[in-house]
């Protein structure tokens, strides 16, 4: 028998941020760049780690984080991302450096792909002599209202005052104050500390981003022109890699099976992400809405929907035998099936940047409920660029979202939007396929890869 070649196959380092939103698309990454023949590393925080068995080809790196040494308050995402960005950059050094040195030289490592809040990372590359690139979860629209804070705030427009916040903010001519992502997050100088550092790029050689030219063409130049780096916009990443599993919950697929009972469209599905979290009046208003809106709901709530509170407490007495079979709530979704199922008509959003990518390459139009960070301009986008989904732009109230619910699902309005939807959904599969613009910039990213 011929002596054949054993195959060269690289390794990447992947490094996601600590949440949901940011650890799905890194391992469709991982399952994308493994497909075309690298091997993955994946380096995550102990906190929110994924579970290895989903992945069963990769090599995974757990990274001692001591955050019970902190005391981090509930939702404060910047005290946490920062306290990682110090904690993490020992055990990835570490941890890698052992890998390497177990590593065939033709099969050693080439770059460290981190997630734009993990910037400690560029340090680590440095030092391993390694290149390395951003990866970026969002839209680049919103990574331009990120990128537009200093300046609004040296300019005196932000924080805006009350009155301002409808005012269509400058340079930024689609998004109003309201809509900038900023202290949502925490003080306006901790958000704007924060933004400098995820906006720095400083020795990465790329940017990665999971986001499609035709969603936001000017809006990638914009972006390109202000990083002149290499640039691959190469989403939305859960269609290339469709079979990746990335849930941190369990999902409960029961509601599959009574999704299948629906009619088709009929159903709204309700879901504001991984992270948003309510009030416990907002939760009722919600359920009330849902009941009156007499239309067919998933309703997602999460175990930690309202902050210290039980969960048995949360639905409203009475509301569950006003709905009946009419309603099934779940503490986490099987989402992507979810949206792919033929029973659901739409979708009542947080408008994560997941959640929008899914949504629109499903074809459901959405109802958009922003919460905080970038929420806010891709809802705008939503329903003023792309127009497939309606803004609820108003406090959660039970007569408002009834009305929402019946212009989506019922009203000629939404038909026209679902027109819409069901056209963007087929953009969303030119691109990934043969010839489309995703593809062609997967491939590139495939070769800058293999160049180091
Ligand atoms: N998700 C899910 N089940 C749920 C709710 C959300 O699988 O019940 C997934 C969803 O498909 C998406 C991610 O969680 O991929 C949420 O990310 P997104 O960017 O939309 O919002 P975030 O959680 O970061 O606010």
């Amino acid at each position: 028998m011929e002596n054949q070649e054993p195959r060269r196959r690289p390794n990447v380092v992947i490094v996601p941020g600590p949440f949901q939103g940011h650890i799905s698309p890194m391992l469709d990454l991982g399952t994308v760049l493994h497909s075309k023949g690298f091997g993955v590393i994946f380096a995550h925080t102990v906190f929110n780690a994924p579970d290895p068995s989903n992945h069963p080809d990769f090599i995974f790196l757990p990274l001692p984080d001591n955050l019970a040494d902190h005391q981090i308050l509930p939702g404060d995402i910047i005290a946490l991302v920062t306290i990682l960005n110090k904690n993490c950059e020992e055990p990835l050094k570490k941890g890698l450096s052992e890998i390497m040195n177990r590593l065939e030289t033709e099969n050693q490592v080439v770059c460290i792909i981190y997630d734009m809040l993990m910037y400690f990372c560029e340090s680590v590359a440095k030092d391993l002599k390694l290149c390395c690139m951003i990866f970026r979860p969002s839209s680049a629209s919103a990574g331009l209202a990120y990128l537009s804070l200093s300046r609004l705030q040296a300019e005196g427009y932000i924080p805006p005052k009350g009155s301002a916040l409808d005012d269509l903010v400058p340079g930024l001519p689609l998004l109003r104050f309201k809509d900038i992502p900023t202290a949502d997050m925490g003080t306006l100088q901790d958000a704007i500390e924060l933004t400098v550092n995820i906006c720095n790029t400083r020795t990465s050689s790329a940017i990665i981003c999971n986001t499609v030219h035709h969603l936001e063409p000017e809006e990638i130049v914009q972006f390109q022109h202000i990083y002149p780096l290499q640039y691959f916009p190469i989403g939305p990443l859960h269609i290339l890699a469709p079979t990746s599993s990335s849930s941190l919950l369990e999902p409960d697929t029961d509601c599959l099976t009574w999704l299948d009972n629906q009619a088709p469209r009929s159903v709204i599905y309700v879901s504001i992400g991984s992270l948003a979290i309510l009030q416990k009046e907002e939760l009722a208003e919600m359920a009330w809405g849902l009941a009156s809106s007499n239309q067919p709901f998933l309703w997602v709530v999460r175990s930690d929907a309202v902050p210290e509170s039980e969960w048995a407490d949360l639905i409203p007495e009475g509301f569950l035998e006003t709905v009946g079979e009419r309603g099934c709530i779940v503490k986490w979704a099987p989402q992507k099936d979810v949206l792919e199922h033929n029973a659901v008509g739409g979708f009542w959003s947080h408008c994560g940047w997941n959640s929008t990518l899914e949504s629109i390459s499903a074809g459901v139009p959405m109802i958009c409920w922003p919460c905080f960070s970038d929420q806010k301009v891709n809802s705008r986008y939503l329903s003023h660029v792309w127009k497939v989904g309606l803004e609820l732009d108003h406090k959660l109230e039970r007569g408002v979202i009834k009305e929402s619910i019946r212009r989506l699902m019922v009203d000629n309005e939404g038909e026209k939007i679902r027109v819409r939807a069901n056209d963007l959904k087929q953009k969303m599969k030119i691109s990934v396929s043969e010839g489309g613009l995703s593809y062609a910039s997967l491939n590139n990213l495939v070769d800058f890869i293999l160049s180091f």
